[in-house]
C-alpha cells in the first residue's frame, strides 16, 4: 500500500467505550470502524489480518481432513424447532420473519443446519467419519457487546462439525482437532492454554470438551490450573460449584450449614450482620428477554471505598451499584463485571483486583448462602489473600495440589456432542448390521475476529501494536524521509525492489515529518520498519532496519537489504 494513495488513517482519540488495549489500538490504528454496538466494519488494513488468521485456520483444518463449505447465514426456524432450540437459545438468537411470515434467524451457530446437510446426503456408516467446516459470519445478540471484536454481535467464526459411527472414531477425530487447534495457535505465535471446559447444555454428561484460552489479564474467563498436576480448567467447571449447585437442588448436603434459597436482600443482610462495612455489592440487571437474571457481585474491599450509589433495580429490593470512579479504583473499569448471562451459580476470583474480590454470581434467586462458600470465621478476619485462599482451597487437584488462577480469552472451543442433534433431527444411517443408528457428532469453533483482538491484547506496548509476524497486515513499513526529487525517486525504486522480492509493504510516502511517520509505523506495528533517510543516506549510504518488537536498529547497505529483511 502506498500511503499517499491508499486507504488508511490513524486516530489520536480513543473512543470512550474502548477500555482494553486491543480495542483502543484497533480503532486508533485504523483497522476497524464501529457501525453500531457490537457491529464493526473491517477496514482494508484490519481485514488483511483477519484473512491471514482465516488462512492459517483453513490450512490446519484441511490438514486435519476437514472439507470446507459455506452455509447460508440465515437459517429457517423449522430446523431449530426440531431440536427445541428455537425456544431454548434465548435472547442471543436474532429471529425475524420473511414476507411470507416464515420464521428465520441469523445463525448464532450451525449444528442444526449441518445436521440437515448430513441427513440429506449420508446414509451409511461406510461414508463416515465426515468432517465439514466453514468460515462464516455469525450473529449473537450479546447481552453486553464490548471490547471491540472481542465480543461483537456480528463476528467471524470457523465452525467445524464431525460425524461418527463409533465413540472410538469420535475420540480419535476429537484428538486430531485438538492438535489442529494447537497448531493454529502456535502458528499465530500466541501464549495459550487448553483447558477443560463446561459442556453446559451442548454436550452429553461425560463428553469431552476443551476451550483454548489466550492468556491475558483482560480476559473475561478465569482459569484454574496446577502445573505440577498438569491440570487446567475453566473455573466454570470447578467442583465446588457443582457441590453447592447440587446441594441447593437437593437440599441435602451435610457441609451446607443452612441449605436453601437466599434472596439478594437476604445475602446483603447476612453480610451486614457479619459486619461487612467495607462490602461493595453490585447488582446488575441482565438484559434478557426470556428471563430476568441478576448478577450479584460481592467485592470485599477496604474501608475507603465505602460510598455506594444506591439504585433500585429489582422489584422490592434495594441494591447497590458503585460509581465509575469506584469501579476504577477497584480496577474494574475494564468491565469484567457486568450483565453476563449466567444461569448457574458461579464463583469467580478476579486476580486483577488488588482488593480481595469474590464475585458471587447468581440468577434471580441465589440458590445459596454465602457460608456455603466461605466459612464465617474466615469471612470475619478477611484479608486479600485469606479470602482467595479460603475459597480456592476448595479447588484442588487429586486432593494434593492447590490450584492457581489466571485469566484467559476463549478463542476456541471443541465439544463432543454425542447423538443429541442427529437423534433430535432423525438423521440416522445404517450401521454394519444394517440397523438404523444416530451418528455421534463433534463441533469445533474458533473465533477468527476475536483472535485478532486477542493477538493484539497479548502483543502490544505503549506505542502500539506488535504483530505476530504470521498475521501482520503487511510485513514491512517502508518509511521514506526524503525531500529532494532524486531521493523521492530513489524511495520509489526501493519500494519496487521490496515488493518485487515478495514482501508486503506499507510505503509511507506522505508529506509529513519523521516523528509523525514513525509514530504511525509504531502504532500499526508491522514486524519491520525499513527507513530511507535522505540526510543519513547522503552521509553513509546506508539504510536502517528497525525491529518493532525489540526496538533494535540495524544499518544495512542497499545491496544487503533484501537478504536481511527476509
Ligand atoms: P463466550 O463464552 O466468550 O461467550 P461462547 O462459549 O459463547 O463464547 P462458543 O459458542 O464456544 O462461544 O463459540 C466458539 C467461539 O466463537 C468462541 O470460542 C469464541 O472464540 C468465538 N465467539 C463466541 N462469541 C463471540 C463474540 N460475541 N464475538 C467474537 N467471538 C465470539
Ligand atoms: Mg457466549
Ligand atoms: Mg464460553
Ligand atoms: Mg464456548
Amino acid at each position: 500500500m502506498i500511503l499517499s494513495k491508499g486507504f488508511w488513517q490513524t486516530y489520536k482519540e480513543v473512543p470512550a467505550d474502548a477500555t482494553i488495549a486491543s480495542h483502543q489500538l484497533m480503532m486508533r490504528a485504523g483497522l476497524i470502524h464501529k457501525s453500531a454496538a457490537g457491529l464493526y466494519n473491517y477496514l482494508p488494513m484490519g481485514y488483511r489480518s483477519i484473512r491471514k488468521v482465516e488462512q492459517i485456520v483453513r490450512e490446519e483444518m484441511d490438514k486435519a481432513g476437514c472439507y470446507e463449505m459455506l452455509m447460508s447465514v440465515v437459517t429457517p426456524g423449522e430446523l431449530w424447532q426440531e431440536t427445541g432450540r428455537w425456544e431454548k437459545m434465548g435472547g442471543e438468537m436474532l429471529k425475524f420473519k420473511d414476507k411470507a411470515d416464515r420464521d428465520l434467524c441469523i445463525s448464532p451457530t450451525n449444528e442444526e443446519a449441518i445436521t440437515d446437510v448430513f441427513r440429506k446426503t449420508i446414509k451409511s456408516y461406510k461414508d463416515l467419519p465426515l468432517s465439514l467446516y466453514q468460515i462464516n459470519t455469525k450473529f449473537r445478540d450479546e447481552i453486553r457487546p464490548r471490547f471491540g471484536l472481542m465480543r461483537g454481535r456480528e463476528f467471524i467464526m470457523k465452525d467445524a462439525y464431525t460425524f461418527h459411527a463409533t465413540k472410538e472414531c469420535l475420540d480419535e477425530v476429537y484428538d486430531r482437532m485438538y492438535e489442529a487447534y494447537e497448531n493454529v495457535f502456535n502458528r499465530l505465535g500466541l501464549e495459550f492454554s487448553a483447558v477443560v471446559a463446561d459442556g453446559g447444555a451442548m454436550a452429553d454428561g461425560d463428553a469431552k470438551t476443551h476451550e483454548f484460552q489466550v492468556i491475558a489479564d483482560s480476559g473475561e474467563d478465569a482459569i484454574i490450573y496446577s502445573n505440577e498436576a498438569n491440570y487446567a480448567a475453566n473455573i466454570e467447571t470447578a467442583k465446588t460449584i457443582r457441590k453447592v449447585e447440587s446441594a441447593a437442588k437437593t437440599g441435602s448436603m451435610a457441609e451446607v450449614s443452612t441449605p436453601g434459597k437466599a434472596t439478594i436482600k437476604e445475602v446483603c443482610e447476612f453480610l451486614k450482620k457479619n459486619e461487612f462495612h467495607s462490602l461493595k455489592s453490585l447488582v446488575y440487571k441482565a438484559r434478557n428477554d426470556e428471563e430476568e437474571k441478576f448478577i450479584l457481585v460481592l467485592l470485599l474491599g477496604d474501608d475507603e471505598l465505602n460510598e455506594l450509589k444506591l439504585e433500585k433495580v429489582y422489584p422490592g429490593y434495594e441494591v447497590t451499584t458503585a460509581t465509575d470512579t469506584e469501579l476504577k479504583a477497584l480496577g474494574l473499569i475494564k468491565g469484567f463485571i457486568g450483565p453476563v448471562e449466567i444461569s448457574n451459580l458461579d464463583i469467580v476470583f478476579d486476580t486483577q483486583v488488588d482488593l480481595n474480590a469474590a464475585y458471587v454470581v447468581g440468577a434471580n434467586k441465589l440458590d445459596m448462602h454465602l457460608e456455603n462458600f466461605v466459612p464465617k470465621e474466615v469471612i470475619k478476619q478477611i484479608k486479600t489473600a485469606d479470602l482467595r485462599l479460603a475459597c480456592s482451597g476448595d479447588y484442588t487437584v487429586d486432593g494434593k495440589h492447590q490450584v492457581e488462577l489466571k485469566r484467559g480469552i476463549e478463542v476456541g472451543h471443541i465439544f463432543q456432542l454425542g447423538d443429541k442433534y442427529t437423534k433430535g433431527m432423525d438423521a440416522t444411517i445404517l450401521d454394519q448390521n444394517g440397523k438404523a443408528m444416530a451418528p455421534l457428532m463433534g463441533c469445533y469453533g474458533i473465533g477468527v475476529t476475536r483472535l485478532v483482538a486477542a493477538a493484539i491484547e497479548q502483543n502490544h506496548d505503549e506505542n502500539g501494536i506488535i504483530w505476530p509476524a504470521a498475521i501482520a497486515p503487511y510485513n514491512v513499513s517502508f518509511v521514506a524521509i526524503v525531500k529532494s526529487e532524486e531521493y523521492k525517486e530513489k524511495a520509489n525504486e526501493l519500494y519496487k525492489t521490496l515488493i518485487n522480492s515478495g514482501l508486503e509493504v506499507v510505503y509511507d510516502d506522505r508529506k509529513a515529518g519523521p516523528g509523525f511517520k514513525f509514530k504511525d509505523a509504531d502504532l500499526l506495528g508491522l514486524p519491520l520498519q525499513v527507513v530511507l533517510g535522505e540526510r543519513d543516506h547522503k552521509e553513509d549510504g546506508m539504510l536502517e532496519i528497525r525491529i518493532r518488537r525489540s526496538g533494535e536498529k540495524i544499518k544495512v547497505s542497499q545491496e544487503d537489504l533484501i537478504s536481511k529483511v527476509n
